[in-house]
């Protein structure tokens, strides 16, 4: 679950790591009034929502007036901004953040991961931080370390961050408890992603945390009240949030091929077939590997919704699972209005024969197939020939 920009700073005060003076901005009544109690010679107007790279889409502005504050807020609030993260629909902007401004002498990057490979929590640091981090020539720049988290971040680790940063000697204690802190709140909370990137020292010698991404673990909300509640379900995309109410492993993607199949693993082989076949995937959906009637009418359900979706292929393998009820809920999704897409059908287990029996009773304009790579090939080939007619 990620939260905001505004919210993750909040965290970073509990947590003794310190942030610029800073105020919320979500109605046009309020921006006049907020913008005049910052008192630095700049300010900088920061667009809220669920996506890093906004500073180079245009949704962080440093702003040297009232005036030039106040036309870059109205600018944002309530507009939506497309970064190289949002996807190319972009992401409602509710809230803009308005902070005093601050002298940057230098930008570092710190991030606490899961490593997934090490089975550890990774520390990333970078004296090269800002908004250029991503880009090739930075990669060398960025120092890991590996933290057991059984045993917890270990003295040395913040020590040999000092020396690899090669911070003067006198920074080394404001660095030592920020990244003892920063792991705190990272296990406390049970985050997947705790990022400050910038950290910065200021021209005036302070440590700033300027921008903070925070992502926690989904599994674990169940024990962080307080995070439940920062949730914004506004950020996310109505199919995201059907999936989520529906117990539905959903990922939207940039295609126009809705999937839905069974299982994580053949999800995955699924989406490739279809790029191999010439395809895009619109979205990655497992109804999970034991499919229900209900699962399986709720995920094609998500998928007509989704007005990018040109075709539907249904990937159901189970030896288990028993295919007359997926197709009872196939059927269930297409006796509702506007179900007219192309759909191919691979259907694999038990009672194969009477689901496609009854499939083909129910509507004749659906393709069955045996195998994934002619399926894709077939679903492909359908779209196409709907766009010639
Ligand atoms: P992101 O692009 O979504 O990661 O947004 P950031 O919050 O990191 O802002 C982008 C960039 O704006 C930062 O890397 C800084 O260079 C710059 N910036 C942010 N706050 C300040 C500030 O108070 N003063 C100055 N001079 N620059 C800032
Ligand atoms: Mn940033």
């Amino acid at each position: 679950m990620l939260i905001h920009e505004y919210q993750a700073k909040q965290k970073l005060q509990e947590y003794n790591i310190s942030v610029p003076k800073s105020y919320l901005i979500t109605r046009d009544d309020e921006i006049i009034s907020v913008l005049r109690k910052i008192d630095t010679p700049i300010g900088v107007v920061k667009a809220q929502v669920h996506a890093g790279g906004r500073g180079k889409a245009g949704g962080v502005v440093v702003v040297e007036s009232l005036l030039d504050g106040i036309t870059a807020v109205r600018r944002l609030l309530g507009s939506k901004l497309v970064t190289n993260q949002t996807g190319a629909e972009g992401k409602p902007i509710d809230a803009v953040f308005v902070e005093e401004g601050v002298q940057i002498e230098q930008e570092f990057y710190v991030a606490f991961t899961i490593n997934r490979s090490s089975q550890c929590v990774s520390l990333l640091v970078s004296a090269a931080g800002g908004t250029d981090i991503e880009s090739k020539e930075h990669a060398s720049s960025i120092h890991q370390y590996d933290i057991d988290p059984q045993i917890g971040m270990r003295d040395f680790v913040p020590i040999r961050v000092c020396q690899d940063l090669m911070l003067a000697r006198k920074d080394w204690p404001a660095w030592i408890s920020m990244l003892q802190n920063l792991y705190r709140c990272f296990k406390e909370n049970d985050a997947l992603l705790i990022e400050i990137n910038p950290f910065i020292h200021s021209k005036d010698g302070r440590w700033i945390a300027l921008d903070a991404k925070m992502d926690f673990d989904d599994n674990a909300l169940f024990r962080h009240e307080d995070l439940v509640l920062l949730q914004d379900d506004r950020q996310q995309t109505e199919s995201e949030l059907l999936a989520a109410h529906y117990g539905l492993s959903y990922v939207s993607l940039d295609g126009t091929i809705g999937c839905l199949v069974n299982g994580a693993g053949l999800a995955m082989a699924t989406m490739d077939a279809i790029k191999e076949a010439g395809g895009e995937p619109a979205n990655f959906l497992d109804v999970g590997g034991s499919a229900t009637t209900i699962s399986v009418a709720n995920g094609l359900d998500i998928l007509y919704h989704d007005s990018r979706v040109e075709g539907v292929f249904i990937n159901v393998f189970g030896g288990i699972v028993r295919c007359d009820i997926v197709a009872e809920g196939i059927i269930r999704a297409l006796q509702k209005q506007n179900r007219q897409l192309p759909m191919v059908i691979r259907l694999e287990g038990n009672m194969k024969e009477e689901a496609i029996e009854a499939l083909r009773a129910f509507s004749p304009n659906l393709d069955f197939v045996d195998s994934l790579d002619t399926g894709a090939a077939l679903i492909v080939q359908r779209i196409n020939e709907r766009k010639m007619a």
